[in-house]
């Protein structure tokens, strides 16, 4: 018998789609502008060198085993993981209140939290999350696959290639009470836009007002403006005005450790003794979901965030990474402004944040420049500003000032 016979084909993933046709191009000056992961001004993968160096101080280590971690991971890591976000001085932190577990990365994060919510949240009404329209693809997944039903809410504004904040609070202020709602702590996927210190003190007073639940997703934390402490900033905000909330973070792009998953779940409560309930119950969910989370990167992250040396390292590679990628957005923005006249206005590129950018593209233009130009970019506009550098860049700005004419 044919058991998969009703098994329709899947579509490819549309990103690794298009590496995967990059790959195949043999123009010389192809360019890929479609992977969410930081390249070198040589196009290249970069081992941060702080991560360079712990690898060689665990390879001489003959006191590490390959046993099993605590199914909520390594302590060491999670503390300190929990401690670069929500800073020291936390209240939250101080008094217990935090169950950070160890996680397959941010997308891991993603599926314990919605899992979590899935199960114990007290809906108010059917479970669904509110997330920003347009979101990370897999936002959506991650939540219907645990029951979940994600609704958009307005983000981002084609007209001024900005942040919708009107639609935005109009959509907090009438939501049903007790609403969760999805957020990117900083650096938006995939448009670049966040909100300002001023938009977030105002979501706050709506998320409060309501008594909403802030679903933070953090994966760009330091990579995005050059600095831990800016990057988090709304996470702290929110923290410290008391709006409940959890946090997914990701290790993966700012330090470079994309393929080790290495992240964490943070989940805040109100009282230390809620703190531990939560956390035995995480333990459960993640004990049947993957027993215990993987070691190395663990141990490359804890080693990295509990010596005051290697975290200085740390913080001067994290700035090296989005340095570059700033200094591309202002190369950019020159090119198409001062040099090409490019015609439309561009100063969203230099505004936006992190390693994406709406570049404002349709569709049409987009597909433009991937069959004439050979650059590879998702068809929404959105381009990696990872995949610019100092020698594809004025290619990049001409072919893309002969789209838009
Ligand atoms: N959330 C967002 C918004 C992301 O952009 C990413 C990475 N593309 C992730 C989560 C998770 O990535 P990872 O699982 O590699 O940490």
């Amino acid at each position: 018998i044919d058991t998969w016979a009703s098994v329709p084909q899947a579509p490819p993933d549309s990103i690794f789609k298009l590496t995967a046709a990059y790959k195949t191009d043999t123009h010389p000056q192809k360019v890929n502008l479609g992977v969410g992961a930081y390249r070198d001004d040589n196009g290249k993968p970069w081992v941060l060198p702080v991560v360079q160096k712990v690898n060689e101080i665990l390879l001489k280590d003959t006191t590490l085993d390959h046993e099993y971690l605590p199914i909520t991971g390594l302590p060491e890591f999670t503390s300190a993981a929990a401690q670069v976000l929500f800073s020291a001085g936390s209240a939250a932190l101080k008094e217990g209140r935090i169950s950070s577990v160890q996680t397959i990365s941010g997308t891991g994060a993603n599926h314990l939290a919605a899992l979590f919510l899935a199960k114990f949240y007290q809906w108010n009404g059917p479970k669904q999350v509110f997330i920003s329209n347009p979101t990370w693809a897999n936002h959506k997944a991650i939540l219907k696959n645990v029951g979940i039903e994600p609704v958009d809410y307005p983000y981002y504004d084609p007209k001024t290639i900005g942040l919708d904040f009107s639609g935005l609070l109009n959509s907090l202020s009438s939501a049903p009470e007790r609403s969760v709602f999805l957020l990117h702590a900083c650096a938006h996927n995939p448009t670049g836009v966040d909100p300002t210190n001023e938009q977030w003190e105002k979501i706050a007073d709506v998320m409060l007002q309501k008594g909403h639940y802030a679903f933070f997703d953090c994966a760009y934390q330091g990579f995005a403006s050059g600095d831990l402490d800016r990057d988090a900033s709304a996470v702290r905000h929110f923290e410290q005005r008391g709006v409940p909330l959890l946090v997914c973070q990701s290790f993966a792009k700012n330090a470079g450790l994309y393929g080790e998953r290495v992240g964490a779940l943070h989940v805040v409560g109100a009282t230390h003794d809620a703190a531990v309930r939560v956390k035995s119950q995480l333990s459960v969910l993640q004990r049947s979901e993957i027993s215990n989370p993987p070691t190395y990167g663990a141990r490359i992250m804890a080693l990295i965030l509990n010596d005051s040396g290697l975290f200085e390292e740390w913080k001067r590679d994290i700035k090296t990474m989005a340095d570059r990628i700033i200094n591309m957005r202002k190369e950019l923005f020159v090119l198409l402004t001062d040099e090409l006249k490019t015609p439309g206005k561009w100063e969203h590129i230099v505004n936006q944040i992190g390693m994406f950018s709406f570049t404002g593209l349709n569709t049409t233009q987009s597909k433009a420049l991937l069959e004439k130009a050979h650059v590879y970019l998702t068809e929404n506009g959105r381009i990696s500003m990872a995949g610019l550098n100092s020698k594809n860049i004025r290619y990049f700005a001409e072919s893309m000032d002969q789209a838009v004419r």
